[in-house]
């Protein structure tokens, strides 16, 4: 029997990150001179990164 193969990288989107202060991470995905640029901002502290893992 075949196994259905999962993609895992399709967790995007409904994974929940939390700052390191507890809050809630949220990925905002901008274009900045014609780039695709992503920034983790959190919703208590308003700690900015590139990554989500820059607020852990
Ligand atoms: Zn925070």
């Amino acid at each position: 029997m075949g196994k259905v193969s999962k993609n895992a990288k399709v967790n995007r989107g409904a994974q929940k990150l939390l700052c390191s202060c507890g809050g809630e991470i949220q990925v905002k995905a901008v274009f900045e001179n014609g780039k695709l640029k992503t920034h983790a901002v959190c919703s208590k502290c308003k700690k900015t990164g590139r990554r989500p893992k820059d607020l852990f």
